[in-house]
């Protein structure tokens, strides 16, 4: 039999499901990648994530070379483009790691009709997460709508079921024959973006050799370490999961064995990290069980405030927040690392996100949309379910609205402004004393810091207080029949 593996979110030769198979079943196996014309089209993402994905693609290129496979591509709608390449190939089956975005199951099932039609077998595997959304369920069957709840039924389920891994596969001596593609490997400028500098250093090697420095080092002080925005306290794997150089079941195995193993491991420590990883499966299967999500609130809270009404306002508010001139710092400083790096530290994320919708109110979708556009890891999922956790639309099991302090999480998370002054150097030389709200320096203190407020660096955009007051009031409106 000869197979066609369609690699997607699963950029990697070791544990890879549908590889495997392919190897085991497979005389012959040709490696496909698609590049998706109409997405690629949209901007959806932005060209941190599209760097970093074609610098993955490199290396699994690479590596499939290093087995004597040739990864083939093809450019233009998907769909078309696996049917196109199994005809070209003349393939017997196709393989692939599930996807659950709700465009993507529609983009499967239809590839899956046609070469169905076509006489083709079709084999699809479990990657993207441990345990699927149909796996973590409550006792009525229904699914999880609070994560302590899935986070529970998710151990249990790892406690009963965990499942093993697979190493790299022993590829069949006649995909070796498969000709090499002489074509040009498209380049970001090729794909309509730009080149940026690649903060996150992309591949599978890249991804153990990352999970290995974390579990060495930063787990160590996971729990204090993940919130400081400071250091390099978190694994930053989330771009590596997010285009497969490394399995979700890799990353759990790996932390439970460095616990095993004792040594200076706290438990704690490792149980918060890979409680994070369920977080990332907790997302999935919202969006897997409630697809609307994609497209509104998981659940409208009565009395929510609605947003603010489109207008000028609104775009200069906005675009203050996006460039990272609120006068708020750890706003500012968030933003600006997300415009220059395409990453942002979790706690910060949560902070500009509350900021944007409670303090500006801004409509949440623009926020998400915002980011999507620039992140590195950029994932419908993890990032629809935590824009609608911050903006009380979401999961959030809390009563009323979570709003953010600012300045207290500033000052609780970056006391000496080492992150605000990294990010926003108008402030470097900002006594840090008044770090956390330079808008309250004395005026010779400003010259002094050769920050001088409303030219340097901008006033506060809102007061906090007052934009936290009207967003309770409007909050305790009767909601508009
Ligand atoms: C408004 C907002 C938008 C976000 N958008 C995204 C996004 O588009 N893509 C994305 O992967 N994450 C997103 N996150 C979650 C989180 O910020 C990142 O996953 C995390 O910062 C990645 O850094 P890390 O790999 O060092 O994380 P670590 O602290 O090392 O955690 C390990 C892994 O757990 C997962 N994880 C951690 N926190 C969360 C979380 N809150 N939700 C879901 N998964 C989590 C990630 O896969 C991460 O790589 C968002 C969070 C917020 C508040």
């Amino acid at each position: 039999m000869k197979g066609l593996v369609w690699f997607r979110r699963d950029l990697r030769l070791s544990d890879n499901p549908a590889l495997s198979a392919a190897c085991q079943e497979c005389r012959e196996i040709v490696p496909l990648f698609v590049f998706d014309e109409p997405l690629l089209r949209s901007h959806a993402f932005g060209s941190a994530c599209v760097g970093f994905m074609l610098g993955c693609l490199e290396e699994l290129r690479r590596s499939l070379a290093l087995h004597g496979v040739s990864l083939a591509w093809r450019m233009g709608d998907p769909v078309e483009s696996v049917l196109q390449a199994a005809d070209d190939f003349k393939v017997d089956a196709v393989y692939w790691n599930r996807d659950y975005e709700p465009a993507a199951l529609e983009r499967d099932r239809e590839v899956q009709q046609r070469l169905a039609q076509q006489g083709r077998t079709v084999r699809t595997f479990k990657d993207h997460v441990v345990f699927e959304a149909e796996e973590v369920r409550g006792l009525s069957g229904d699914p999880f709508q609070r994560y302590s709840a899935y986070r529970d039924r998710w151990w249990t389920k790892w406690r009963a079921a965990a499942p093993p891994l697979l190493g790299i596969p022993s590829f069949p001596p006649a995909g070796k024959a498969s000709t090499p593609d002489s074509r040009k490997w498209p380049s970001v400028t090729d794909l309509g973006y730009e080149s940026v500098p690649m903060w996150i250093e992309p591949g599978e090697q890249a991804a153990h050799a990352r999970l290995q420095w974390f579990l060495r080092g930063p787990v160590h002080q996971y729990v204090t370490g993940r919130n400081l925005p400071a250091i390099d306290g978190t694994s930053k794997l989330s771009p590596h999961l997010r285009f497969g150089t490394v399995s979700a079941r890799t990353l759990v195995h790996a932390a439970l064995n460095a616990l095993a193993k004792g040594g200076a491991v706290s438990r704690a420590d490792v149980f918060t990290w890979v409680d994070e990883l369920v977080w990332r499966e907790f997302f999935q299967q919202v969006l897997a069980a409630f697809p609307h999500v994609a497209h509104g609130p998981f659940k409208a809270k009565p009395g929510l405030p609605e947003p603010r009404p489109a207008g000028p306002e609104r775009d200069r508010l906005f675009a203050a927040w996006s460039q990272g001139l609120t006068g708020y710092p750890i706003v500012d400083a968030g933003m600006r690392q997300l415009n220059q790096t395409g990453w942002m530290h979790n706690r910060v994320r949560m902070v500009v996100a509350s900021f944007l919708v409670k303090d500006l109110r801004v409509d949440w979708q623009s926020g998400e949309r915002y980011f999507m556009e620039r992140l590195v890891d950029g994932d419908l999922a993890a990032n629809n379910g935590n824009w609608q956790w911050c903006a009380s639309t979401g999961t959030d099991a809390m009563q009323g609205y979570r709003i953010f302090n600012p300045r207290i999480q500033s000052e609780k998370f970056d006391a000496e402004g080492e992150y605000l002054r990294r990010y926003v150097p108008e402030l470097k030389h900002v006594p840090t004393k008044w770090i956390h709200e330079p808008h309250l320096m004395p005026p010779l203190e400003q010259v002094q810091a050769g920050c001088r407020i409303g030219s340097d660096y901008p006033e506060p955009i809102v007061d906090h207080r007052q934009a936290r007051q009207e967003y309770l009031d409007l909050g305790k409106a009767p909601v508009k029949a």
